[in-house]
């Protein structure tokens, strides 16, 4: 039996998903593929909360979203506030600077956010309207910490009312709440393996009214894309066809993923009591989870509890422990779990993902089955306090099961 995928994505998948990707290769203008992909495109307003947003699909990993925001919806000589929390947020800056934006970056220190006052002192600092971008990353994978979006967006809309609001929501979207209208956020991708629950090689973006009004200006200047793949000049036509239920073409989609994604989102927006039912339940599930890590006398990157995702945990090794021990130990009891990303504090913590089927379905047991292997492996070497069960015990009093 293969071990259960923990990290924070690619995750486990629901067997309806499977079965989707497991039906028989179609031509991608074949009409059930292009039902598949403009319904998938129409199921997306619901899952980002934009009712009047352009959905678009491409077939390339989440990294693309940067791309495309970075191609499309500011200038070449134009300045981005990169509001960033770790390494994901830093890889968006990198993205930005590649296509000539000027990047000033508000950084903090591992395990915070960027808080509201210090991202409203930026952006006064910079007077009005200079910057026509500021990005957000929700949660940052490689910390688990996560950002209060929807006060970032309030305090960024005040002091700067013509930047766009660009949300990295690839650790969050689908498994973690994100209300692009209500919230004022201008522009959210996401890529498929995440919380979407499908596997990778997808990237999902939603642009709404703004941004959408923004690019047309653009073209409307004639101020050329800089970019091919990642051309919204190229895809939009594409995805306005798609969702009329016409034929299109600018690059082969990844047509058994599509299926795929239908299906996953079909999921998603089907779960029982609504999307917020479902963010409830992975709020509970990672609840429960933190207290079975807390049980074995262990603590969060996170500083606080309302900074810590919930989609994954950040987890420091106790003492005289490190990945090359605890990774494999854990593995061999049946979870696959990952090291520390973000420097200079990489080798002191490891990160475990609990987002998806893992953390939805009540039949199965995929969080104890981590908790129990990660207790088993500190036992194993020999890390003082650890008990046996007593992780276990305290999920079950969270989870009441
Ligand atoms: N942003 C965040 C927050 C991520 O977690 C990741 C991937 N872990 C990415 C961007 C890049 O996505 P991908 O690896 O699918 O290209």
């Amino acid at each position: 039996k293969s071990p259960l995928v923990m990290i924070p994505g690619p995750t486990e998948l629901d067997a309806s998903v499977l079965e989707a990707l497991g039906e028989p290769s179609m031509a991608h203008a074949d009409p059930r593929l292009i039902e598949h992909f403009g319904r998938s495109l129409e199921l997306m307003r619901d899952v980002f909360q934009c009712k009047a947003g352009q959905p678009l699909i491409l077939t390339a990993s989440g990294t693309i979203g940067w791309d495309v925001i970075a191609a499309n919806l500011v200038e070449p000589g134009q300045r981005a506030l990169v509001v960033t929390n770790g390494y994901f947020g830093d890889r968006f800056r990198d993205c930005l600077e590649a296509y000539g934006v000027a990047t000033t970056a508000l950084t903090s220190q591992p395990g915070t956010a960027p808080t509201v006052d210090e991202i409203t002192a930026a952006l006064s600092a910079a007077g009005s309207s200079h910057f026509s971008l500021v990005t957000l990353t929700h949660v940052d994978t490689s910390s688990g910490v996560l950002t209060d979006i929807k006060a970032c967006a309030a305090a960024i809309r005040a002091a700067q009312p013509n930047a766009l609001i660009a949300v990295d929501g690839v650790c969050s979207i689908g498994g973690e709440e994100l209300r692009m209208d209500e919230w004022g956020v201008d522009v959210a991708f996401t890529a498929s393996q995440k919380a979407i629950g499908c596997p990778a090689g997808l990237a999902l973006m939603v642009l709404g009214e703004r941004a959408m009004a923004a690019f047309n200006d653009r073209v409307a200047r004639k101020v050329p894309v800089t970019g091919w793949y990642a051309s919204l000049a190229n895809w939009l036509p594409i995805m306005k066809a798609y969702e009329a239920r016409q034929p299109s073409y600018f690059a082969t989609p990844a047509v058994n993923l599509i299926v795929a994604l239908h299906k996953a989102l079909d999921n998603l927006v089907g779960f029982p009591g609504g999307l917020s039912a479902l963010f409830a339940r992975q709020v509970l599930a990672s609840d429960a989870f933190k207290a079975g890590i807390a049980a074995m006398g262990l603590t969060l990157v996170p500083k606080t509890h309302a900074s810590a995702a919930h989609l994954l945990s950040a987890i420091r090794f106790p003492q005289g422990v490190g990945a090359g021990d605890l990774v494999p130990k854990v593995r061999a009891r049946g979870a696959v779990i990952t090291g520390g990303l973000l420097a200079p504090i990489k080798t002191e913590y490891f990160r475990v993902g609990h987002m998806g089927v893992s953390a939805l379905q009540a039949s199965r047991d995929d969080l104890l089955v981590t908790l129990r292997a990660i207790e088993g492996a500190l036992i194993e070497l020999g890390v003082a306090g650890v008990t046996a069960g007593a992780a276990e015990a305290a999920f079950n009093s969270v989870l009441r099961k």
